[in-house]
C-alpha cells in the first residue's frame, strides 16, 4: 500500500490521505460516500441509479479492516462499505466531482 496515513477534517468534510513521498490529496465525505461498494450501494449502481450523497453528509468514524483497509462510517447511518487502500488512492486520483 502506497498510502501511508489518513486524518479526517469533520469541519471541512474531507479525507486527507498521504501517500508514500509525502504527496497529499484530499476526498470529500459526500465522493466517499457516493463511491461506497458495498452490496447494496453497488446494486443501485448496477440498477442504474447513481449514488448522490449529500454535501452536508460526514464520515463520523474509520475502523481499520486488517491491513487491506478502512471501513466508513457516515452520518447517513450508512456503515457498510469497505475502503481497500488501493481504492482509496484511486478514489483520490480521480477529478473531483462536480459540485
Ligand atoms: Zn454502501
Amino acid at each position: 500500500m502506497s498510502i501511508q496515513a489518513i486524518s479526517n477534517h469533520a469541519a471541512q468534510g474531507t479525507l486527507e490521505i498521504v501517500l508514500a513521498g509525502g504527496a497529499r490529496r484530499t476526498l470529500t465525505h459526500a465522493a466517499l460516500r457516493a463511491s461506497c461498494r458495498c452490496a447494496d450501494c453497488t446494486a443501485l449502481r448496477r440498477a442504474g441509479t447513481p449514488l448522490q450523497a449529500d454535501h452536508a453528509i460526514r464520515l463520523l468514524a474509520i475502523e481499520p479492516v486488517g491491513a487491506y483497509g478502512v471501513q466508513l462510517f457516515f452520518s447517513d447511518r450508512h456503515d457498510r462499505g469497505i475502503y481497500p487502500w488501493i481504492y482509496l488512492e484511486q478514489l483520490s486520483a480521480a477529478p473531483a466531482p462536480l459540485p
